[in-house]
């Protein structure tokens, strides 16, 4: 009786914390940690209590943790898919033979004993008692003594031990800046439970999917090292290195090592990055967020560009608030780390800064992954082009306004990514699992590229002020949970009014192509034809004789509405027709097809007609 008048209150406040989902639920992790690293060898022990909420209706048997740095040891399934992969990353390869004629090589496979990554558990309990465990790769496998019961908390106690790999992808020691530690994905992570059961992916240096819950993470390293990451730095005066209150004296404790101490509230992840040589900048940035900027004090040429980064990140701050929702921490950190760019809780690892532009692109690109897989955590093994797709649509736009760039189309790119790929005829459903693609090719352009025309071609199809309504109804309702495509598409749906499970189940679920084209024009009757298997709403701008034009929109019977537009509408095209046929008031000389460019079609060369005397 007492458990069910507690799994009834818990459902209430689940029913009320997460708005718009009735029966949604998600998992509850508190970590404690307590790290020792010896900067030396490139090593850390590790204490670990994580107290863990089983919010879901099943009872669990068992717990699996992620234990990511695993993945860097010859062997394991990173090393082995970098063998087997057709175009493996060339910071995680060597090529050994031509451009034309490549023999990759992996470098994990050539990594030694004191060179590789790991993480050792050296003791476990569950609520005080050891507890029966296996690793399995990167998975840790825990049979629990007890079973969780649903809406109860379970208390796991672990000491580990860590050894950071050479840099290969995203973390590891001395990266190509010649930063000394990029501390992703380093620390046991518990695995996440949800509606779909565990998500358990072997590393291959893809995406992650986390449990929502708070860290409070204490990290002892050498005196000299500076320390950028997740969270909120609880004693600056013991610490100094800029994060001290100036107005305030120093506390710095005796000894060769500094204790940093951090808490990260509402998060499904912790990173963090150390070198003794980073410059630590920090300006406020729109409701006084902290921005902060670590970056290594050697090159001039690279130094100048970061140096110039606080005033556009202050930009991109606002300009995500604006065009998604409010950014609900009080910091963001740029640390130059990692490799390339990638996002983490509060922060990003972002390595080079070369270039002033493709600094500022990949700060807006991974600052964008706050809002699009941070806080609107989908699950991005499954649902990628929900978070590379969405991110590089908003992060395209952002540039553009921050950059002053003026173009009309801001991811045009991606359409000429999505068109090269088609014509590659490599094309994979975006059901496809982010590990799973045949290459790393038809990934990025499918994730990236053909995830951030779901958005501008959504915007054709509802308009493009539904879509902006979309975005931040989309986050107000969202945020801090795991959302789904249905999620996204319900929120477009009731936006706008127009229904819209086919264009998910097209342009997601398919890889069916769109391809209109104005098959005949006779004076004042025009005829359109589908030639590629996907149906779309059209747009259609005609020019008569006299000189003067008309905007026509054809919505798509499946649609059951239209989006608001100045363009005359006409009957709507079910999608099992092949043609339309519709007549004008006035004998027209031109039509065309989608002017603005927003839908992918594929073959534009037919969009048009022209008669000429
Ligand atoms: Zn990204």
């Amino acid at each position: 009786m007492k458990k069910q008048i507690l799994l009834f209150f818990t459902i209430l406040f689940l029913t009320n914390a997460f708005g718009q989902r009735e029966h949604y639920w998600q998992q509850h992790a508190d970590y404690t940690m307590d790290i020792d690293v010896d900067a030396e060898k490139f090593q850390f022990k590790g204490r670990q209590k994580l107290i863990y909420t089983n919010n879901s209706p099943d009872e669990l048997h068992k717990v699996f943790y992620h234990l990511q740095f695993n993945a860097f040891q010859p062997g394991s399934d990173m090393d082995i898919r970098l063998q087997s992969i057709p175009d493996p990353d060339s910071r995680m390869s060597i090529n050994e033979g031509t451009r034309e004629n490549p023999d990759y090589k992996s470098r994990i496979a050539a990594l030694g004993p004191d060179e590789i990554g790991y993480q050792k558990i050296q003791s476990l309990l569950q609520d005080g008692k050891e507890v029966d465990y296996e690793v399995s790769g990167t998975i840790l496998i825990v049979n629990l003594n007890q079973p969780l019961q649903p809406g109860s908390k379970t208390t796991l106690e672990m000491n580990f031990d860590g050894q950071v790999p050479v840099h290969i992808r995203r973390a590891g020691r001395n990266n190509q800046d010649g930063v000394a530690l990029s501390m992703a994905q380093w620390y046991p992570k518990l695995a996440e439970y949800d509606v779909d059961g565990w998500q358990l992916d072997q590393y291959i240096a893809r995406e992650f999917h986390g449990v929502w819950g708070d860290f409070d993470v204490t990290i002892h390293i050498d005196k000299d090292y500076v320390i950028g990451g997740t969270g909120y730095l609880q004693n600056p005066q013991e610490v100094g290195h800029g994060y001290e209150d100036p107005a305030k004296k120093l506390n710095l404790p005796k000894g060769k090592k500094l204790s940093w101490h951090f808490v990260a509230p509402r998060v499904h992840d912790f990173t963090w990055a150390a070198d003794p040589d980073y410059i630590h900048e920090k300006v406020l940035g729109e409701n006084d967020v902290e921005l902060h900027f670590f970056y290594k004090n050697d090159k001039p040429e690279v130094v100048e560009n970061w140096e110039k980064l606080p005033e556009k990140t202050q930009k991109i701050l606002s300009y995500f608030n604006k065009h998604i929702g409010k950014y609900p921490y009080k910091q963001y950190s740029v640390i130059q780390g990692g490799d390339g760019g990638m996002e983490y809780a509060m922060c990003t690892l972002i390595a080079g800064g070369k270039n002033f532009g493709s600094l500022v692109g990949t700060t807006a690109h991974e600052f964008a992954h706050s809002w699009f897989q941070f806080l609107l955590a989908t699950n991005e093994l499954k649902y990628y082009w929900m978070d590379e797709g969405f991110t590089q649509y908003i992060s395209a736009s952002c540039m553009n306004e921050v950059m002053d760039q003026k173009k009309e189309l801001p991811n045009s790119n991606s359409y000429n990514g999505y068109f090269y790929l088609v014509k590659n005829g490599k094309q994979e459903p975006l059901t496809t699992l982010a590990d799973h693609f045949d290459s790393n090719f038809v990934y990025g352009i499918s994730a990236y590229s053909k995830g951030s025309i779901f958005l501008s071609q959504l915007g054709y199809i509802i308009g493009k002020e539904n879509l902006d309504k979309t975005l931040l109804k989309y986050y107000d309702d969202y945020k801090f949970t795991h959302p789904t495509p249905t999620d996204f598409k319900r929120t477009a749906e009731k936006i706008s009014g127009i229904q819209l499970e086919w264009y998910i189940n097209y342009w997601i679920n398919s890889t069916k192509v769109i391809d209109y084209a104005v098959d005949s024009l006779e004076d004042n009757s025009i005829t359109l034809k589908r030639i590629g298997s996907m149906p779309m709403p059209l747009d259609v701008h005609v020019v008569y004789e006299d000189g003067s034009t008309e905007d026509f929109n054809i919505p798509l019977r499946k649609m059951y509405g239209h989006k608001p537009t100045e363009a005359k509408v006409l009957e709507s095209w079910p999608w099992v027709k092949e043609t339309y046929v519709f007549k004008t008031d006035k004998k027209a000389v031109e039509v065309k097809i989608d002017p603005k460019n927003l839908m992918a079609d594929v073959n534009r060369e037919n969009n048009q007609v022209k008669k000429t005397e």
